[in-house]
């Protein structure tokens, strides 16, 4: 039997907003006609305190 997947929140470290984005490289799927992300870097932002940050994870309950 699986066990259902954890549930998570990325957040800001600096304000703990999850209006965050992270860096990427996205690559046209042809056969889903669609961009897909292929890579995920480091650089991250948010956009609540409109500043360069790191990104935590937060459990979901
Ligand atoms: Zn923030």
């Amino acid at each position: 039997m699986s066990q259902p997947a954890l549930r998570c929140d990325h957040r800001c470290v600096h304000c703990g907003a999850t209006d965050v984005t992270r860096e990427a490289w996205a690559q046209w799927d042809s056969r889903h006609q669609a961009w897909t992300v292929r890579e995920v870097f480091d650089f991250a932002f948010c956009h609540a305190c409109h500043r360069q940050t790191r990104v935590e994870i937060s459990p979901i309950d």
